[in-house]
Parts: C-alpha cells; sequence; structure tokens
C-alpha cells in the first residue's frame, strides 16, 4: 500500500478577501528528482519522512502531484527595494498551503522556484540549484543559533534548466514558516485596497500570530508596538552573530518576526560595521552596521499602514504611531546590550558594560579581528597569537574584563558557561558553504554539504572536531560577492 505523505490542511490565507492572493495551479515540472530533505522538520510537521522520499512524496515536493487538502495561491504584496516603492507579489514562489502539525501549530509550506505566476512580471519563476541549497543550509544553520527563521523542508530538482549568465540545473525549495505575511503585504493594502482590506489582514494577522493583543483597548497599536519589538529582537540577533541579511527590502520582513528571504545574505568575518557582500548593494544600505536603522526605516513604513486604524483624527494617528516607532531604537539596545553582556560572561547589567563591549568592538575593528573567533577565544580562554590579542590596548581592556567579572556573585565556571551558550564556534563561513556548494552543484557530491550542516546543526557544542570549521580563509574574504535570484 502506498505510504501516506501526512499533509494536514488548514487554509486559512484562502479565506481572505481575494485581492490578497491568486488561486494558482503550478505547470508540472520534466523530472523531479530529491536533493535532500530534513527529516526531523518533517517529523515535527506530522509528515512522513518515508514517504515524502518515495516517487509520490517527491512528485508533492515538486508540485507535480498537489495534495489533497492543498489551496495552492501566489500571494500579491508591494515593497520597497532600496528605498523605491514597488508592486511585487510571489513571482517565483506558491504558498501550497498551511500544514497543521500534531501538536496543533499552523505553518505556511511554500513552494520557491515552482515557475511563473500572474506576479512574475518579467521573471522566468525559477530557482537554480545552488542557490535554492543556499538558503536551505544557511536557514537551516540560523534555527540551530536560535535565531527566528523560516525553515526548509526539501530541495529537488525539475530536471529543467534555468538561464541565467549559464545554464543552472532548476530546483525548488520548500520553505517552512510561520507565515509568509510581510510588512510590504500591509503596504499592498494600504496601497492598492481599502482600509477595510487593511483591517481584515490585521486582524487576521493578530489572531494567528499576536493573539495576546486581540482584547487590547486599541488593539492596532498593541499589535504595532509588538511587531516593533519582535523586530527588534530578531535584528539584535543578527547583530550578535554577525549575519547580514543583505536586502532588507520591506516585502522581505515578515510580521511575526522571523528572517525570511535568503539570498544575498553573509556572515561577516572581521569586524567592520560597513561589511556588505550583495553585488547589488552598491551604496550599503544594507550593510552589517546599517541595519538596526533600516530595521527602524522598514516598521515606520508598516506604521504608515496601519495609521487609519490607529486613532480616527489622523495628527492622533501619526503621533502615536511615530511614538512606537521612536521604541524600536530603546527595544534593539536592550536586546543587543543584554546578548553583548551574555557573550562576555557577565549576568547583571550596568553602565560600565557597554563601555567594555564598545572599546572591545573598536579594537576588534581596529585590528581587523574575526568576529566569530575573537569571542570564541575569549569563551575557550585560549588567545591565539593575533594583532588583537598581542596588542598592549587589549592586554588593559582583558584586565578590566578580568576585574568586571570578579566583581559579581557567579563563579568563573557559570561565567565561562554563559558564554559557550551565548558564541558560537559555528557560523556558515562563506568559504565553507561555497564549498559545499561547488561540491553538489559542479559534482553531484552532496558529502561535503551534509557535513557542513550536521557541524552546523550545533554551533554552541565547542567540540575539538568542529576546530576545522573555525578557520578563516588565508586569503582575505573582502571580494567575496553574494547574488540575489539566482
Ligand atoms: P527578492 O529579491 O527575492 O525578495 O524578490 C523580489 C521580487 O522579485 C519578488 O516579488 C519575487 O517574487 C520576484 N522574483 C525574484 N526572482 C524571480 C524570478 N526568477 N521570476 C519571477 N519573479 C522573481
Ligand atoms: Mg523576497
Ligand atoms: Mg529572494
Amino acid at each position: 500500500a502506498m505510504l501516506e505523505t501526512g499533509w494536514n490542511f488548514d487554509n486559512s490565507y484562502a479565506r481572505l478577501p481575494q485581492v490578497f492572493f491568486t488561486s494558482f495551479t503550478p505547470d508540472a515540472v520534466r523530472s523531479p528528482g530529491l536533493i535532500i530533505l530534513n527529516t526531523p522538520l518533517a517529523t515535527e510537521l506530522g509528515l512522513n519522512a518515508d514517504a515524502l522520499q518515495s516517487k509520490y512524496g517527491v512528485a508533492e515536493l515538486a508540485g507535480n502531484k498537489i495534495p489533497e487538502g492543498a489551496a495552492p495561491l501566489a500571494q500579491a504584496y508591494a515593497g520597497h527595494q532600496f528605498g523605491n516603492f514597488n508592486m511585487l507579489g510571489d513571482g517565483r514562489a506558491l504558498l501550497l498551503g498551511e500544514q497543521i502539525t500534531p501538536d496543533g501549530e499552523r505553518f505556511d509550506i511554500q513552494f520557491k522556484g515552482s515557475g511563473r505566476t500572474p506576479y512574475s512580471r518579467g521573471g522566468d519563476g525559477r530557482a537554480g540549484l545552488g542557490q535554492m541549497l543556499r538558503e536551505y543550509i544557511i536557514s537551516e544553520a540560523m534555527h540551530a543559533l536560535d535565531i527566528p527563521t523560516t525553515r526548509s523542508l526539501a530541495v529537488v530538482t525539475t530536471g529543467e534548466s534555468v538561464l541565467r549568465e549559464t545554464e543552472l540545473q532548476g530546483a525548488i525549495l520548500t520553505r517552512v514558516a510561520a507565515s509568509h505575511i510581510r510588512v510590504g503585504t500591509f503596504q499592498y493594502a494600504a496601497n492598492f485596497g481599502s482600509i477595510e482590506e487593511v483591517r481584515e489582514l490585521a486582524d487576521y494577522t493578530i489572531k494567528r500570530h499576536y493573539p495576546e493583543v486581540d482584547a487590547d483597548d486599541n488593539r492596532y497599536l498593541s499589535f504595532l508596538r509588538e511587531v516593533i519589538k519582535r523586530q527588534a529582537s530578531l535584528i539584535a540577533k543578527w547583530q550578535l552573530v554577525g549575519f547580514i541579511h543583505g536586502v532588507m527590502n520591506t516585502d522581505n520582513m515578515t510580521i511575526s518576526g522571523e528572517t525570511i528571504d535568503y539570498g544575498p545574505c553573509a556572515f561577516m568575518d572581521n569586524y567592520d560595521p560597513a561589511t556588505v557582500f550583495s553585488s547589488i548593494d552598491r551604496q550599503g544600505r544594507y550593510a552589517y552596521g546599517n541595519q538596526p536603522y533600516i530595521g527602524g526605516w522598514n516598521l515606520a513604513r508598516f506604521a504608515e499602514t496601519l495609521l487609519p486604524l490607529l486613532h480616527d483624527d489622523q495628527n492622533e494617528a501619526i503621533k502615536i504611531a511615530t511614538e512606537a516607532i521612536g521604541e524600536f531604537n530603546k527595544f534593539y539596545h536592550e536586546n543587543w546590550y543584554a546578548g553583548m553582556r551574555e557573550k562576555l560572561g557577565i549576568f547583571n547589567a550596568e553602565e560600565a558594560n557597554e563601555k567594555l563591549i564598545e572599546d572591545l568592538l573598536n579594537m576588534m575593528q581596529k585590528h581587523s579581528a574575526d568576529y566569530t573567533n575573537t569571542f570564541r577565544s575569549l569563551t575557550l580562554d585560549k588567545l591565539e597569537d593575533t594583532a588583537l590579542f598581542n596588542s598592549e590596548e587589549f592586554k588593559m581592556w582583558n584586565e578590566l574584563w578580568q576585574a568586571r567579572l570578579s566583581r559579581q556573585q557567579e563563579s568563573k565556571e557559570d561565567s565561562q558557561q554563559l558564554m559557550r551558550n551565548s558564541n558560537p564556534a559555528i557560523i556558515p563561513r562563506n568559504h565553507r558553504v561555497e564549498e559545499a556548494l561547488e561540491a553538489a552543484v559542479e559534482r553531484g557530491d552532496y558529502s561535503v554539504m551534509e557535513k557542513l550542516l550536521e557541524v552546523l546543526s550545533k554551533p554552541f557544542a565547542h567540540t575539538q572536531e568542529q576546530t576545522d570549521f573555525c578557520t578563516v580563509p588565508t586569503e582575505p574574504n573582502e571580494s567575496y560577492r553574494t547574488y540575489c535570484g539566482t
């Protein structure tokens, strides 16, 4: 008998007003082939991993067989791309449906790279294998780093080629998300719909992601403030691990507070706030050090869409929204300082912490110190022979830090444990990701990627075997470039 894959769909988004989506069945692809399946995630979702690996399951993961209960649709959204407002929508993605897990949780199941949709504009709706595996690797690494993110369930090849600068193997990623509602979804409603449609979208989103504000007097203000808090917390987490999103357009910012859209993202090696990897970000709008500012900017665009719901009087509404946005910086800094403090093994907040943190970062920048490895060395109390650790200013800083640590009640061991839990040894280093993708895409050898995924799944383990994955390339990485949409 055929194994059941275990889909259990309930499609609440499809019950929103018609303007928010277009129902759509993808074209079948020529020859689906399973490249990778996330077995633990499949199990969490209530899916049968064996069935998903069967011919029937792979046909489902390629969009060739639509599972019972699914209601495929392309979502409409707009967004500011590098500051310019555009109508967008799922141009190369498709929401298959919402899976209800055995625990009663709801997750969007989305295909990325599944072909053209009514929102494709000039694009072909397709994706290359390398880019989809890159999203798989980095999103799963982010999850292991305890950072809210969309997940990756599977990558299949289509047996069709995708034409870019070179011919690529076509692939489809199955992405799993709390939802795909974006700042850009609200911008779409506010710009192209009615106030009633914005209200319906807000009510829907509150019910789905912020049920705790449902009964508040001004529920839309509470909603706005909670979204601001979640994004402040998320972006602080990015900064703390050196993650550079690369394309923080408003359509790539979720209302749920999950990281989404792994296009040109990358992790920083040596600490420098000006770090940019994206080939198209020539002005550094989305540079590492600019991410908190852009977060606030995007949330201001979100707040604008809610103005008619915040107050009947427009001036009052603007006043309320401005106050809420003004809190983003405060929330962000609270989260960031708390995280940095933990990275240095300090248990309690104290004003003097801030100078300690800033002095260390300034020295790291001056001596081009690797961000992740510096904190790892401090954690393991193994100071290598580096320009930073050899400098006189670091030795002075280290004395102040030790003095700070001895001023707290907690033991040295507790402090080191806090640091182990706060400083990853393992991040998806650019050269390691490239090496895994090259083996997979050029040679059909998936073992390098599988080994990398295994190491990335335990970033805080600090084991001896991981040491190989902590090394920085001997050649400086400054010319490393990432690309959108290949
Ligand atoms: P992104 O930069 O990935 O956030 O994409 C921005 C917009 O371009 C979204 O509306 C995408 O759906 C769309 N898009 C990206 N690549 C393609 C493609 N190959 N075909 C059609 N639309 C695309
Ligand atoms: Mg996007
Ligand atoms: Mg993208």
